[in-house]
């Protein structure tokens, strides 16, 4: 009798832990993971040592990624394989909140917050399209 109890205990405990585990499968599904910068100085110049692991995360062109931080760190970096060189020494910290807002810029559905867009050209002005809702917004900068 006390060993049926416990298996139902546990079946209830079980069962429990699961819908835990799946509220938190769903919310991590919707959020985007956004790899932490590696940033390191060599003399006078500052390498992003894993840049394309951002490209390939965002789902956006290196090139576009690039002329952004470029304009925002007021730099000239270059992409060399996996890695940007940016001349002169620049605070590793600048790079975590430039790219949250990149994120939160080009990236993130305005309407439902959903990371998983892509986006569009139309007579110039770029649009970002969600996959999640299926709104277009558009998007201020041509940094997308
Ligand atoms: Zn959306």
């Amino acid at each position: 009798m006390s060993s049926a109890q416990s298996t139902a205990d546990y079946e209830t405990l079980l069962k429990r832990l699961q819908e835990k585990l799946g509220n938190t499968a769903g919310k991590a599904k919707a959020r985007l993971e956004i790899p932490t910068p590696q940033i390191i100085w060599v003399g006078k110049n500052t390498i992003f040592r894993n840049f394309m692991d951002f490209p390939k995360a965002l789902r956006r062109d290196p090139e576009k990624i690039l002329l952004y931080l470029n304009k925002e760190l007021a730099s000239a970096g270059y992409i060399q394989g996996e890695r940007v060189i940016f001349l002169g020494r620049k605070t590793p910290s600048s790079f975590n909140a430039l790219l949250d807002r990149y994120v939160k810029d080009y990236v993130q559905c305005p309407v439902c917050g959903s990371p998983d867009t892509r986006t569009e050209k139309s007579k110039k002005l770029g649009f970002l399209l969600c996959e999640a809702c299926g709104a277009r917004s558009s998007i201020k900068g041509n940094y997308a």
